[in-house]
């Protein structure tokens, strides 16, 4: 059997093998090892001294909770059984892997998670180019694309957030390298076998695509070992086609989860979901991560959000239809994968019995994209009646014990039925009988497992039995059991009807599990449908409840958002307490530079303009009382976060990156947010970077950006960049402390308030005192000032620091700007002083 365990093993190197003995997966050697530690589980040793090797085991009947464990912790598990009687096995019995389960591709509901998709991709290098596959196994679900570059590969990588990713063996470790920084995915990189083919689902591909599905299929089939029917045709698509959002902008905007603890408590999903479906749940976060780009696509959306909204009758009719749908994908995942029960198959029925009425009010909403949605939900009537003539109401989780299956369904089995309930009947009417002719009470008539049914008569009552009436079986201390010729027939006659009628009931139900198979592809398109319904419905519902606007999208570069609102942020704080702010964009005003206090809501504001295009793109209404927006290609944002430290890179290197991503990548059509850029260095670095950023931005890209700043010598950029416009978020100052409004309002704020913001945050008053006498000192001493504040004569020096484009010196470009009838004498003064001293350093004087 180790002989046998050994070659087993080898073949499966990279996963955990479950080696079926008798009521047991055993694990040994290594495997044992690891997984006692990981499962916390006792190790045991099989075998005595030297010989012995390590062991451990879990029971075959809880073996799903384990795996799940195992495939969660990004492990892959080959489950290997006895694929022969033991009985009829000579020397030891055939054993087979029969499925290697791994985080891609787990379908047990203990593994799966209901709210996400589950998706694997491959990543096939060709012709120059990448060809990326994703499928989710759970739904069947199939999509490719073509990409460039790596970058670009691992960009949409990180949209999929696949549990697993396979490549050709050659750039495995290469992959691996990244998912382990970016992505966390296990890798695996395998030999493509062009005998894997699978025409339903590359049916639409060039060869190019298909190929990279067949990698993807291969390791699909090699890890499932079946057949595969609810595998979906792919769709090829273009990264293009989405309004992209890179990896770092998607935690950032906590689209989906939040930053700091990864739950959707607290995200624009939470927010947003009044889903009333899994399937609509998984729709609604994808729609969310990938928004689209095409205007008829997002305002067929709009269109049917806003009957959801006017016609509240029908969304609640809608609603509780809904309630009635279950998991219609991964249902039909779980039958082509043969891992459905008589439950399923009920759920399913009432499911589909669902649709029409759901078709019927989608028809009264009365506007073409409920029609076209109507029409895709094909109600399924056959297998509904199919199902509800089968399938019994009470029947058990285990599919082998009968059951299962209607009274009237089929002949045979009703015979058998009948036969049993017969005999049944019959052996009750005997206790009776026998009771009234022996006169013996308490006669009566059991059955166990081993003697099958018995006459049983108690001691004291043995003397009134007549003899020979009955045959002695079973002495027990105070009774004694009989069997009668007559009794034991009967019990033939059920016994075998048990037995045929189990049998039949398994033959009958997987020839109904066989039939919904062939019904798959309709039930994939009709849930389809109803996620699409459900999602709709759940932006009415958000837009009532939380008062959101239809977005009109416009032609022009133009953002006009009236009274707009922080999706999230205002649900947590008091109704009401959120201070609604305008956004005005447009070409000639396409860069604001934002100014004000920390903590007065410079960066919400920001989010808040990312939101509401995330939320129009994707069909929902958006958080204001008016609101036209352009179509954006692409979200970039550099928004502090101190997350990225775990990581191992420092905060500064990841704003640089993330800007990098940012100026190298943006088009004029782009929305750019950058939160105080450059505080991770010095402060000359970094305003020198920051004003660079800006003028780069302005210059070469165009792209609408928001960008917000404590450093206040860049609001003097509105002078020379002609779409940069000042705002700033007021703030009260009294006595000292510092009230938030929270309301955005055009021009530059007047100091950073940064020792206030200290203040607010209790340090000790000494120290805060100290701070303000050095500041005092530092804005007397404009020359070695490396932080000025509110004197304009400073500012302007400062800005002279970095060459703007075209300006060859600085002095010139100082002189340009000076008003010399703002300037007072002492002040001129300085500025020649200072501009002779600049001279000297360079060497001409
Ligand atoms: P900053 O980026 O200027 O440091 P934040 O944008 O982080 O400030 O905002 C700080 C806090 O102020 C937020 O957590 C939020 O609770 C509150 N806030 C921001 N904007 C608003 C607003 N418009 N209305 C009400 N509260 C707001």
């Amino acid at each position: 059997m180790m002989k046998q365990y050994e070659s087993i093993k080898q073949e499966h190197q990279d996963a955990f093998l479950f080696f079926r003995l008798g009521d047991f997966y055993e694990l040994f050697h290594d495997d044992a090892e690891l997984a006692a530690r990981e499962l916390e589980i006792t190790l045991t040793k099989r075998g005595k001294g030297e010989e012995a090797i390590p062991m451990c085991g879990v029971p075959h009947h809880s073996s799903e909770h384990y795996i799940a464990q195992l495939v969660e912790k990004g492990y892959k598990v080959a489950v290997c059984e006895q694929t022969e009687d033991p009985q009829a096995a000579k020397g030891v019995v055939r054993r087979e892997v029969v499925q290697v389960i791994t985080p891609g591709t787990v379908m047990s509901e203990k593994g799966v998670a209901e709210a996400a998709n589950q998706y694997i991709c491959a990543v096939l290098p060709l012709q120059g180019a990448y060809f990326l596959s994703a499928a989710d196994l759970t739904t069947g679900e199939f999509h490719v694309t073509r990409l460039q570059t790596r970058a670009e590969v691992l960009e949409e990588l990180s949209a999929f957030a696949p549990k697993e990713i396979i490549t050709v063996k050659e750039e495995q470790e290469q992959w691996q390298t990244e998912a382990d920084t970016r992505l966390s995915a296990l890798v695996s990189g395998i030999e493509p076998d062009a005998a894997v083919q699978d025409g339903t689902v590359t049916a639409s591909l060039n060869e190019a695509e298909a190929r990279s599905c067949q990698l993807l299929l291969q390791y699909l089939h090699e890890t499932a070992k079946r057949q595969l029917d609810h595998l979906q045709p792919a769709v090829s698509y273009e990264a293009a086609h989405f309004l992209s959002i890179d990896q770092d902008s998607r935690r950032n905007l906590e689209l989906t989860k939040t930053l700091r603890d990864r739950k959707k408590q607290g995200s624009l999903l939470a927010v947003l979901d009044y889903t009333r479906t899994a399937m609509g749940g998984r729709m609604l976060k994808r729609w969310l991560e990938r928004p689209v780009l095409h205007r008829a696509e997002a305002e067929a959306r709009h269109a049917l959000t806003d009957a959801f909204v006017t016609l509240f009758m029908e969304r609640l009719e809608v609603q509780e239809l809904l309630k009635g749908v279950y998991d219609l994908e991964r249902l039909s995942g779980r039958v082509s994968f043969g891992n459905v029960n008589g439950r399923d198959l009920l759920q399913l029925k009432h499911s589909l019995q669902q649709l029409p009425a759901l078709k019927e009010r989608l028809r009264s909403l009365q506007t073409d994209a409920a029609d076209e949605i109507a029409e895709s939900m094909e109600t399924q009537d056959d297998l509904a009646s199919l199902l509800e003539a089968s399938i019994k109401e009470d029947c058990p989780p285990s599919i082998t014990e009968g059951n299962i299956i209607k009274d009237g369904y089929h002949a045979q089995l009703d015979e058998y039925r009948d036969a049993m309930k017969n005999g049944r009947s019959w052996i009750a009417s005997l206790e009776k009988q026998e009771k009234e002719e022996t006169g013996i009470k308490s006669l009566k008539v059991g059955f166990n497992k081993v003697f099958g049914y018995y006459i049983e008569v108690s001691r004291p009552n043995l003397k009134y039995l007549p003899e020979g009436r009955y045959e002695r079986k079973q002495t027990l201390t105070n009774a004694e059991r009989f069997i009668t010729p007559e009794l034991k027939e009967k019990e033939r006659v059920i016994l075998e009807a048990e037995d045929q009628s189990g049998r039949l009931e398994y033959e009958l139900f997987l020839a109904v599990r066989e039939d919904v198979k062939r019904y798959i592809p309709q039930l994939q398109k009709a849930a389809a449908a109803v996620s699409t319904v459900d999602v709709l419905q759940s932006f009415a519902e958000a837009a009532e409840q939380h008062q959101y606007v239809r977005p009109v999208f416009t032609e022009h570069r133009a953002v006009k958002l009236r009274s707009s609102r922080h999706p999230v942020v205002e649900r947590t704080i008091a109704a009401g307490a959120y201070i609604e702010n305008d956004i005005d964009l447009h070409p000639d005003r396409n860069m604001l530079l934002i100014t004000g206090p920390n903590m007065a809501g410079k960066s919400t504001y920001m989010r808040q303009l990312a939101l509401i295009v995330v939320m129009a793109q994707a069909g929902s209404f958006v958080p204001a009382a008016e609101a036209e927006l352009p179509l954006f290609d692409h979200i970039f944002t550099r928004i502090g976060a101190a997350d990225d430290l775990s990581q191992g890179q420092s905060t500064f290197m990841v704003e640089m990156v993330e800007t990098k991503h940012a100026v190298t990548r943006a088009t004029p059509n782009s929305l750019i947010l950058l939160d105080e850029i450059g505080r991770g260095t010095s402060t000359y670095d970094g305003m020198a970077l920051a004003q660079a950023v800006v003028e780069y931005i302005h210059g070469r890209i165009g792209a609408m950006t928001l960008f917000s700043t404590h450093y206040h010598e860049l609001t003097k950029l509105d002078h020379v960049l002609e779409g940069l416009v000042n705002v700033h978020v007021s703030a009260h100052e009294e006595n000292g402390s510092l009230t938030f409004l929270h309301k955005v309002v055009e021009g530059a704020a007047d100091k950073s308030y940064g020792i206030h913001a200290a203040r607010l945050a209790e340090l000790p008053e000494e120290l805060l005192v100290r701070a303000s006498a050095i500041l005092d000192g530092l804005e007397k001493q404009p020359k070695k000032s490396p932080s000025a504040d509110d004197a304009p004569h400073q500012e302007a020096e400062q800005l002279t620091l970095f060459p703007v484009e075209g300006e060859t010196s600085p002095a010139m470009k100082e002189l340009k700007e000076i008003d010399p009838a703002h300037l007072t004498p002492m002040e001129a003064l300085q500025l020649i002083d200072r501009w002779k001293q600049t001279l000297k350093e360079e060497g001409h004087g």
